[in-house]
Protein backbone atom coordinates (compact mmCIF):
# COMPACT_ATOMS: atom_id res chain seq x y z
CA UNK A 1 0.00 0.00 0.00
CA UNK A 2 1.37 3.74 -0.84
CA UNK A 3 2.28 6.04 1.64
CA UNK A 4 -0.87 8.16 0.44
CA UNK A 5 -3.20 5.70 0.27
CA UNK A 6 -2.19 4.62 3.92
CA UNK A 7 -2.08 7.82 5.64
CA UNK A 8 -5.55 8.07 3.85
CA UNK A 9 -6.92 5.28 5.87
CA UNK A 10 -5.32 6.19 9.00
CA UNK A 11 -7.34 9.82 9.14
CA UNK A 12 -10.38 7.47 8.05
CA UNK A 13 -10.10 5.74 11.31
CA UNK A 14 -9.52 9.03 13.42
CA UNK A 15 -12.05 10.29 11.23
CA UNK A 16 -14.34 7.35 12.60
CA UNK A 17 -13.24 7.52 16.39
CA UNK A 18 -13.90 11.30 16.22
CA UNK A 19 -17.31 10.54 14.99
CA UNK A 20 -17.97 8.02 18.31
CA UNK A 21 -16.33 10.31 20.81
CA UNK A 22 -18.69 13.44 19.75
CA UNK A 23 -21.26 11.63 21.26
CA UNK A 24 -19.73 11.63 24.80
CA UNK A 25 -18.97 15.51 24.02
CA UNK A 26 -22.53 15.70 23.38
CA UNK A 27 -23.50 14.04 26.64
CA UNK A 28 -21.62 15.89 29.32
CA UNK A 29 -21.45 19.48 27.60
CA UNK A 30 -22.05 21.91 29.92
CA UNK A 31 -21.42 19.74 32.68
CA UNK A 32 -19.08 20.08 35.87
CA UNK A 33 -15.71 19.19 33.84
CA UNK A 34 -15.20 15.67 33.72
CA UNK A 35 -11.63 15.05 35.50
CA UNK A 36 -11.43 14.75 38.89
CA UNK A 37 -8.42 12.43 39.40
CA UNK A 38 -5.22 12.99 37.33
CA UNK A 39 -1.35 12.37 37.65
CA UNK A 40 1.29 13.17 34.85
CA UNK A 41 5.15 11.39 35.89
CA UNK A 42 8.42 12.41 33.64
CA UNK A 43 9.96 9.34 31.79
CA UNK A 44 12.08 10.83 29.85
CA UNK A 45 13.36 14.79 30.04
CA UNK A 46 16.40 16.22 30.42
CA UNK A 47 17.28 16.51 33.90
CA UNK A 48 17.78 13.23 36.28
CA UNK A 49 19.23 11.72 39.75
CA UNK A 50 17.16 11.30 42.60
CA UNK A 51 18.70 10.47 45.67
CA UNK A 52 17.66 6.55 45.18
CA UNK A 53 16.28 6.84 42.10
CA UNK A 54 19.16 7.48 39.67
CA UNK A 55 17.24 7.42 36.61
CA UNK A 56 18.75 8.36 32.96
CA UNK A 57 18.24 11.68 31.21
CA UNK A 58 18.34 12.74 28.15
CA UNK A 59 17.18 15.31 25.45
CA UNK A 60 13.75 13.96 24.95
CA UNK A 61 10.20 14.05 26.43
CA UNK A 62 8.16 11.60 27.21
CA UNK A 63 5.41 11.02 30.13
CA UNK A 64 2.87 8.92 31.91
CA UNK A 65 -0.83 9.77 32.19
CA UNK A 66 -3.61 8.75 34.61
CA UNK A 67 -6.98 9.79 34.72
CA UNK A 68 -9.45 8.30 37.07
CA UNK A 69 -7.81 4.77 36.71
CA UNK A 70 -7.02 5.19 33.18
CA UNK A 71 -3.52 5.21 31.94
CA UNK A 72 -1.90 6.85 28.32
CA UNK A 73 1.69 7.20 27.72
CA UNK A 74 2.38 10.80 25.75
CA UNK A 75 6.01 10.82 23.82
CA UNK A 76 8.43 8.07 23.99
CA UNK A 77 11.63 9.54 24.88
CA UNK A 78 14.83 9.82 22.82
CA UNK A 79 16.63 6.33 23.24
CA UNK A 80 15.12 3.47 22.58
CA UNK A 81 15.36 2.11 26.25
CA UNK A 82 14.80 5.03 28.34
CA UNK A 83 11.28 5.41 28.92
CA UNK A 84 11.52 1.30 29.62
CA UNK A 85 14.39 1.80 31.93
CA UNK A 86 13.01 4.71 33.46
CA UNK A 87 9.81 3.05 33.90
CA UNK A 88 10.71 -0.01 35.90
CA UNK A 89 13.16 1.97 38.29
CA UNK A 90 10.14 4.02 38.88
CA UNK A 91 7.88 0.72 39.43
CA UNK A 92 5.55 1.86 36.65
CA UNK A 93 3.46 -1.02 34.78
CA UNK A 94 3.17 -0.02 31.07
CA UNK A 95 1.00 -3.33 30.71
CA UNK A 96 -2.10 -2.31 30.42
CA UNK A 97 -1.63 1.14 28.36
CA UNK A 98 -3.36 0.56 24.60
CA UNK A 99 -2.43 4.23 22.92
CA UNK A 100 0.40 6.15 22.45
CA UNK A 101 0.02 9.80 21.60
CA UNK A 102 3.23 11.10 19.83
CA UNK A 103 3.01 15.21 20.11
CA UNK A 104 5.07 15.18 16.86
CA UNK A 105 7.45 13.41 14.53
CA UNK A 106 10.45 14.14 16.28
CA UNK A 107 12.88 11.36 16.81
CA UNK A 108 13.42 12.72 20.79
CA UNK A 109 9.81 12.34 21.35
CA UNK A 110 9.06 8.64 19.22
CA UNK A 111 12.63 7.66 19.65
CA UNK A 112 11.30 4.61 21.90
CA UNK A 113 8.26 3.68 20.65
CA UNK A 114 9.67 0.56 18.56
CA UNK A 115 11.52 -1.07 21.76
CA UNK A 116 8.47 -0.12 24.21
CA UNK A 117 5.96 -2.07 21.76
CA UNK A 118 8.16 -5.07 21.89
CA UNK A 119 8.73 -4.95 25.50
CA UNK A 120 5.27 -5.24 26.73
CA UNK A 121 3.80 -6.63 24.03
CA UNK A 122 4.92 -9.89 25.46
CA UNK A 123 2.85 -9.44 28.27
CA UNK A 124 -0.04 -7.92 26.55
CA UNK A 125 -0.67 -8.23 23.02
CA UNK A 126 -2.47 -4.66 23.31
CA UNK A 127 -0.27 -3.24 25.12
CA UNK A 128 1.28 0.48 23.65
CA UNK A 129 -0.86 -0.90 20.12
CA UNK A 130 -1.99 2.22 18.94
CA UNK A 131 -0.54 5.94 18.21
CA UNK A 132 -2.31 8.87 17.74
CA UNK A 133 -0.50 11.41 16.11
CA UNK A 134 -1.63 15.01 14.31
CA UNK A 135 -2.34 15.50 10.62
CA UNK A 136 1.32 16.11 9.17
CA UNK A 137 2.98 13.61 11.51
CA UNK A 138 4.29 11.13 8.41
CA UNK A 139 4.48 13.83 5.96
CA UNK A 140 8.04 13.98 4.49
CA UNK A 141 10.86 16.45 5.56
CA UNK A 142 13.59 17.23 3.30
CA UNK A 143 16.95 19.02 4.22
CA UNK A 144 16.96 22.29 2.07
CA UNK A 145 20.67 21.19 1.30
CA UNK A 146 21.74 17.47 0.65
CA UNK A 147 18.69 15.42 0.56
CA UNK A 148 17.41 12.07 2.32
CA UNK A 149 14.60 11.88 4.51
CA UNK A 150 14.73 14.23 7.67
CA UNK A 151 11.35 12.50 8.83
CA UNK A 152 12.15 10.01 11.89
CA UNK A 153 8.58 8.88 12.27
CA UNK A 154 8.28 7.38 8.81
CA UNK A 155 10.94 4.89 9.52
CA UNK A 156 9.78 4.00 13.01
CA UNK A 157 6.38 3.45 12.03
CA UNK A 158 7.14 1.03 9.37
CA UNK A 159 8.74 -0.97 12.63
CA UNK A 160 5.73 0.00 14.55
CA UNK A 161 3.72 -1.62 12.02
CA UNK A 162 5.61 -4.88 11.94
CA UNK A 163 4.79 -5.48 15.83
CA UNK A 164 1.45 -5.08 15.21
CA UNK A 165 0.86 -1.80 15.65
CA UNK A 166 -1.84 1.15 14.38
CA UNK A 167 -0.76 5.02 13.59
CA UNK A 168 -4.37 7.00 13.84
CA UNK A 169 -4.14 10.37 12.15
CA UNK A 170 -6.22 13.23 13.62
CA UNK A 171 -6.82 16.15 11.52
CA UNK A 172 -8.64 17.59 13.92
CA UNK A 173 -9.32 17.74 18.44
CA UNK A 174 -10.67 14.60 19.43
CA UNK A 175 -11.55 13.64 22.73
CA UNK A 176 -10.03 9.90 23.87
CA UNK A 177 -12.08 9.78 27.29
CA UNK A 178 -14.52 12.10 28.97
CA UNK A 179 -12.45 15.26 29.85
CA UNK A 180 -9.39 13.85 28.19
CA UNK A 181 -8.37 15.78 24.86
CA UNK A 182 -5.87 15.56 21.97
CA UNK A 183 -5.53 18.82 20.32
CA UNK A 184 -4.88 17.64 16.89
CA UNK A 185 -2.61 20.38 14.80
CA UNK A 186 -3.29 23.58 16.48
CA UNK A 187 -3.99 27.15 15.74
CA UNK A 188 -0.81 29.76 15.68
CA UNK A 189 -2.40 33.36 15.65
CA UNK A 190 1.20 34.28 17.75
CA UNK A 191 4.37 34.27 15.71
CA UNK A 192 5.97 32.25 18.71
CA UNK A 193 8.12 29.35 17.17
CA UNK A 194 9.66 29.93 13.98
CA UNK A 195 10.35 27.18 11.56
CA UNK A 196 13.16 24.63 11.96
CA UNK A 197 16.53 25.16 10.50
CA UNK A 198 17.15 21.81 9.23
CA UNK A 199 14.62 22.02 6.24
CA UNK A 200 11.27 22.06 4.60
CA UNK A 201 7.72 19.78 5.08
CA UNK A 202 6.12 18.33 1.84
CA UNK A 203 2.40 19.40 2.30
CA UNK A 204 -0.37 16.74 0.28
CA UNK A 205 -0.12 18.33 -3.37
CA UNK A 206 3.89 18.39 -3.73
CA UNK A 207 3.85 21.72 -1.95
CA UNK A 208 7.52 22.55 0.01
CA UNK A 209 7.15 24.74 2.80
CA UNK A 210 9.23 25.43 5.86
CA UNK A 211 8.93 22.80 8.42
CA UNK A 212 6.90 24.27 11.38
CA UNK A 213 5.87 21.29 12.48
CA UNK A 214 2.78 21.29 11.19
CA UNK A 215 1.37 18.15 13.16
CA UNK A 216 2.30 19.26 16.70
CA UNK A 217 -0.64 18.60 18.98
CA UNK A 218 -0.91 18.67 23.04
CA UNK A 219 -2.99 16.75 25.55
CA UNK A 220 -5.69 18.58 27.64
CA UNK A 221 -7.41 17.63 30.40
CA UNK A 222 -10.82 18.93 31.52
CA UNK A 223 -10.53 18.97 35.07
CA UNK A 224 -12.56 20.07 38.21
CA UNK A 225 -9.39 22.68 38.86
CA UNK A 226 -9.30 24.23 35.34
CA UNK A 227 -7.51 22.94 31.97
CA UNK A 228 -4.39 21.17 32.58
CA UNK A 229 -2.33 20.87 29.21
CA UNK A 230 0.90 18.90 28.62
CA UNK A 231 2.70 19.67 25.85
CA UNK A 232 5.89 17.78 24.16
CA UNK A 233 7.93 19.88 22.50
CA UNK A 234 5.68 23.34 22.27
CA UNK A 235 6.81 23.64 18.05
CA UNK A 236 2.98 24.99 17.49
CA UNK A 237 4.19 28.09 20.60
CA UNK A 238 2.52 27.77 24.08
CA UNK A 239 0.33 30.70 23.99
CA UNK A 240 -1.21 29.25 20.75
CA UNK A 241 -1.43 25.92 22.66
CA UNK A 242 -3.41 27.40 25.46
CA UNK A 243 -5.53 29.54 23.48
CA UNK A 244 -6.27 26.24 21.43
CA UNK A 245 -6.74 24.19 23.97
CA UNK A 246 -9.45 26.58 25.79
CA UNK A 247 -11.33 27.53 22.21
CA UNK A 248 -11.58 23.61 21.82
CA UNK A 249 -12.70 22.02 25.36
CA UNK A 250 -13.92 25.29 28.01
CA UNK A 251 -13.44 28.27 26.50
CA UNK A 252 -14.50 30.05 29.86
CA UNK A 253 -11.79 27.97 31.84
CA UNK A 254 -8.67 29.30 33.43
CA UNK A 255 -4.75 27.33 32.72
CA UNK A 256 -4.92 25.21 36.08
CA UNK A 257 -1.61 23.99 34.82
CA UNK A 258 1.02 23.37 31.98
CA UNK A 259 3.21 20.53 31.79
CA UNK A 260 5.63 19.17 29.89
CA UNK A 261 8.31 20.68 26.89
CA UNK A 262 7.63 24.15 26.01
CA UNK A 263 10.60 24.87 23.60
CA UNK A 264 11.65 28.53 25.36
CA UNK A 265 15.23 27.02 26.19
CA UNK A 266 16.75 29.98 23.35
CA UNK A 267 13.87 32.59 24.32
CA UNK A 268 14.56 36.05 24.73
CA UNK A 269 14.05 37.92 27.80
CA UNK A 270 11.20 40.07 26.26
CA UNK A 271 9.75 36.71 24.25
CA UNK A 272 9.35 35.39 27.93
CA UNK A 273 8.23 38.49 29.29
CA UNK A 274 5.51 38.43 26.39
CA UNK A 275 4.59 34.62 27.26
CA UNK A 276 4.31 35.35 31.14
CA UNK A 277 1.93 38.19 30.64
CA UNK A 278 -0.30 35.55 28.21
CA UNK A 279 0.27 33.16 31.50
CA UNK A 280 -1.25 36.32 33.83
CA UNK A 281 -4.24 36.35 31.71
CA UNK A 282 -4.81 32.88 31.20
CA UNK A 283 -5.05 32.18 34.96
CA UNK A 284 -2.30 29.80 35.08
CA UNK A 285 -1.30 27.99 38.86
CA UNK A 286 0.97 25.46 38.32
CA UNK A 287 4.12 25.31 35.90
CA UNK A 288 6.06 22.02 35.84
CA UNK A 289 8.64 22.56 32.59
CA UNK A 290 10.75 19.96 31.25
CA UNK A 291 13.04 19.23 28.47
CA UNK A 292 12.99 22.00 25.46
CA UNK A 293 11.49 24.54 28.30
CA UNK A 294 14.83 24.97 29.53
CA UNK A 295 15.88 25.68 33.57
CA UNK A 296 16.10 29.86 33.43
CA UNK A 297 12.75 29.91 31.23
CA UNK A 298 11.32 28.40 34.35
CA UNK A 299 12.67 30.65 36.94
CA UNK A 300 12.39 33.96 34.84
CA UNK A 301 8.07 32.31 34.14
CA UNK A 302 8.20 31.78 37.88
CA UNK A 303 8.72 35.97 38.67
CA UNK A 304 6.68 37.40 35.57
CA UNK A 305 3.86 35.55 36.87
CA UNK A 306 4.61 35.51 40.41
CA UNK A 307 4.00 32.21 41.18
CA UNK A 308 5.60 30.29 44.23
CA UNK A 309 8.91 28.38 44.60
CA UNK A 310 6.36 25.04 44.84
CA UNK A 311 4.11 25.77 41.70
CA UNK A 312 7.14 26.45 38.91
CA UNK A 313 9.24 24.07 38.75
CA UNK A 314 11.34 22.55 36.60
CA UNK A 315 10.85 18.73 35.55
CA UNK A 316 13.49 15.76 35.95
CA UNK A 317 12.78 11.84 35.20
CA UNK A 318 9.99 10.44 38.28
CA UNK A 319 8.64 14.15 38.72
CA UNK A 320 4.69 14.48 38.85
CA UNK A 321 1.93 16.89 38.35
CA UNK A 322 -1.13 15.83 40.50
CA UNK A 323 -3.99 17.65 40.01
CA UNK A 324 -4.76 16.91 44.40
CA UNK A 325 -1.09 17.86 45.43
CA UNK A 326 0.57 20.01 42.84
CA UNK A 327 3.55 19.73 41.34
CA UNK A 328 6.28 16.68 43.59
CA UNK A 329 9.56 18.31 42.23
CA UNK A 330 11.81 15.05 43.58
CA UNK A 331 15.03 16.24 45.88
CA UNK A 332 17.16 17.36 42.85
CA UNK A 333 14.31 20.14 41.21
CA UNK A 334 13.40 21.49 44.58
ZN1 LIG B 1 10.60 18.54 18.24
ZN1 LIG C 1 11.76 17.72 21.64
Amino acid sequence: MSPVSSEFRYRLQGALIAAACWVGVEAHAGDEPPVRDLRITMLSTNMAGNPGMSGMGEWGFGALVEVDGKRWLFDTGHRADTVLNNAAELDLSLEEITDVILSHNHGDHAGGLVTLRRAWAKKNPDALSRVHVGRGALWSRGADVGGGEWNDFISIREDYQELGGEVIVHDEAIELHPGVWLTGPIDRPHAEQPPMRSGHVVWPGDIHRPDDVPEDMAMVFDTTEGLVVLAGCGHAGLINTLEHAQKTVRPEAKIHAVVGGLHLASASAEKLDWTGEKLIELGLEHLHGGHCTGIAPVYHLREVVGLPREAAVVGAVGSSFDLRSGINPLWIAR
